[in-house]
């Protein structure tokens, strides 16, 4: 009997200790990331914040990559591809001086966080991405998370997605040595668009470009190093 009982006690340690902790683990880890990274580093929106304080960005790689999904670096997602360093993702979002209200276009879904991080500030969001493994990945991931506002295309996002057009912002996560013609036209009036511009592969200039009256207004934010864009954007190059 008591050979019985003390079996039964540690059985209850070992499960109580090994089902919940992981969560916990990844919480603190992005309660750290989101202090130390995105926070210390100048950061100050608090929607922008809390919502990467909330996502699971561990559920955005692969198993076998999830204890480093919340340092400040990119991660391979397949396909020669990379989910985004958590710092770049806040800049971006923050740039963008989103409202609840919005509708957005992102180019470039790769793992889907970064769509993540804007359909919990945003209204709706479209994705778009020109590799189907990686589409098809997103849009399961999206599906099993529960989102309901994230539509994802699998095309060449130089076109931009007509259909939903204009929107209030466009968010391009691959580099391009100029801003896709098509997305300037299906970008609102007073509408933001954020891309990496540049024509070399080690580093870009993250520009922010304005649509105001018919002119596009230019300011440089930082440095970066994103996967180029491919398809149309690519050609020529
Ligand atoms: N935003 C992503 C990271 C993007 S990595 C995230 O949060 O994980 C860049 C992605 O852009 C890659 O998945 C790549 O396949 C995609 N891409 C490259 N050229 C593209 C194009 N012309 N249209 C749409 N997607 C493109």
């Amino acid at each position: 009997m008591r050979l019985f009982l003390n079996i039964l006690t540690l059985t209850v340690i070992l499960i109580l200790h090994t089902a919940a902790p992981a969560e916990d683990i990844y919480k603190q880890k992005r309660q750290n990331m989101v202090a130390k990274d995105i926070k210390g580093r100048g950061i100050g929106d608090k929607k922008v914040l809390e919502t990467m304080e909330k996502i699971p960005r561990h559920l955005y790689v692969d198993e076998y990559i999830r204890d480093r999904a919340y340092a400040d670096y990119p991660l391979p997602i397949g396909e020669g591809q990379t989910i985004s360093q958590p710092y770049v993702v806040a800049l971006m979002t923050e740039t963008l001086r989103l409202k609840q209200s919005d509708k957005v276009l992102e180019i470039g879904t790769g793992s889907g966080y970064q769509a993540a991080v804007l359909a919990e500030i945003v209204k709706d969001v479209y994705t778009i991405e020109i590799r189907k493994g990686l589409a098809d990945k997103a849009e399961k991931r999206f599906k099993e998370l529960g989102y309901k506002n994230i539509k994802v295309k699998y095309a060449d996002g130089y076109f931009g997605w007509k259909e939903y057009a204009p929107f209030d912002a466009i968010i391009i996560t691959a580099s391009a040595n100029h801003i896709p013609p098509p997305l300037i036209k299906q970008l609102k009036q007073d509408g933001r668009l954020i891309i990496p511009l540049g024509s070399t592969v080690y580093y870009q200039t993250l520009t922010l470009a304005t649509k105001r009256k018919g002119e596009i207004d230019l300011e440089q934010i930082t440095s970066v190093a994103f996967v180029p864009m491919v398809g149309e954007a690519g050609k020529g190059n």
